[in-house]
């Protein structure tokens, strides 16, 4: 299936760049809204859904874009990219409103939008270099699916021209998923800091180098979409979170997403069949969908081809968690779980501090919460004054596997195959910098 998937799109992905660059010089050279048009006029007679608009296929070497042997496999013993980058002025921001402080699980939409949000983590931990499953993208592709891409800073950095042509394709939204994906529960001071700003440096600068090359989609830094300036959407790393970290992303003008439904990937016990179920069998309007596409989502490509085509046939089309916010209003708690409250506290342990490592373990909440002005001196003067909810503390516990991915089975189902659409904003959703 895996084979025949990923043929069916290099045929057509083949097709998009002999279309795209036949007659001209160097790609990125060329109007860049020219070869829009014509790929976008390709897309549709493929029968791609017409919302979808293709990447600048142009901008990259004709065997980049696929998935290669040994994407998805990581690698071990690599600490190049353990650090990130200092030097580069962030894009302006403003922090979270009040209302939409806390961890967003799902988006309430009005009655028939039957909208959802797929999402896939691109994780990276200190020491290594995750994998990247292309044919997870190469499909999404291949089927005009959007979907937000919550990726490590470490990742960007280290899977460059990956982070770039996932920067450059409209249809995917690019989030931060922290620097290397420690629990930002345990640190706080400069450690907090980068795995915050860290992936907001990489993403700008990525999109620097995208922009000098012309290869940024039409629109690009406009609005919220696509390729926005910077990004405006947080996950944290094993789902964890306290009121301090909560604190520390809201004021750094980023909205923290959760989910609703988790596919349970990083479980290697779990089929493609018993993925594609739960996700067919706990999608409801509005849900946003958590999967890994680092080499840790096991038998999530193999998933999708089985759940998509049911969630269509159910009516559901496949949006941005950006374009959701704006379709309803979110659903805010004041702490992050999986499934219920308190079940990522397992992710507290030590060793999952890596970088940044406070030898005493977790900060005493007091304190963390303190420093979180300490930290962020610009969101002291900005931030609101009052908190959407209180977070109560949630009790710690020890877990034997803190690298672990957060994750846990749950999903459901529903579609049809309707072209995507941006969905009309509900007038309560706005993103906070604009
Ligand atoms: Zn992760």
């Amino acid at each position: 299936m895996s084979t025949l998937r990923n043929g069916r799109f290099a045929s057509r992905a083949a097709a998009l760049r002999t279309r795209g660059t036949r007659g001209r010089g160097h790609p990125c050279q060329a109007g860049f809204s020219a070869r829009f048009s014509a790929l976008a006029l390709v897309v549709m007679a493929m029968g791609v859904a017409p919302g979808y608009a293709a990447p600048p296929q142009a901008c990259f070497a004709p065997d980049s874009l696929p998935v290669r042997a040994g994407d998805p496999s990581p690698v071990k013993g690599n600490h190049a990219f353990d650090r990130s980058d200092a030097a580069h002025t962030l894009a302006p921001f403003a922090p979270v409103p009040t209302h939409l402080r806390g961890a967003i699980r799902r988006v309430e939409v009005p009655k028939g939008q039957k909208l959802i949000a797929l999402t896939f983590d691109l994780c990276e931990q200190p020491g290594e270099i995750a994998g990247y499953d292309g044919a997870i993208i190469d499909y999404l592709r291949a089927e005009g699916i959007k979907a937000t891409l919550f990726v490590g800073g470490k990742w960007m950095k280290s899977h460059d021209e990956r982070a770039r042509q996932l920067i450059a394709d409209p249809l995917f939204e690019i989030a931060n998923h922290g620097w290397a994906h420690r629990n930002l529960r345990l640190i706080a001071g400069d450690a907090l800091r980068q795995e915050i700003e860290g992936p907001q440096r990489a993403y700008e600068m990525a999109r620097s180098k995208l922009a000098a090359a012309q290869c940024l989609p039409p629109g690009a830094g406009s609005s919220s979409r696509p390729a926005p300036a910077r990004m405006g959407l947080f996950r944290f790393p094993y789902g964890a979170c306290n009121q301090a970290a909560l604190d520390a992303v809201n004021d750094a003008g980023l909205l923290a997403i959760q989910w609703d439904l988790s596919t349970g990937d990083p479980s290697p016990s779990q089929g493609a069949q018993a993925i594609a179920e739960t996700i067919v069998r706990q999608a409801r309007p509005g849900s946003i969908v958590i999967a890994h596409a680092n080499g840790r989502g096991f038998h999530t490509a193999a998933a999708l081809p089985l759940a998509i085509p049911k969630l269509r046939a159910a009516g559901y089309r496949f949006v941005t968690v950006g374009e959701l916010l704006a379709a309803g209003r979110p659903v805010v708690e004041p702490r992050c779980y999986d499934s219920r409250p308190g079940d990522t506290d397992r992710y507290d342990h030590p060793l999952g501090l890596a970088v940044g490592k406070r030898p005493g373990g977790a900060p005493a909440r007091s304190a963390a919460a303190a420093e979180t002005t300490e930290i962020l001196p610009w969101a002291a003067a900005a931030a609101p004054a009052g908190r959407a909810q209180p977070q109560q503390p949630p009790p710690r516990r020890r877990v034997t596997d803190p690298q672990r991915p957060a994750a846990s089975p749950q999903a459901a189902a529903q579609p049809q195959p309707e072209p995507v659409k941006q969905p009309a904003s509900s007038g309560w959703f706005k993103w906070p910098w604009q």
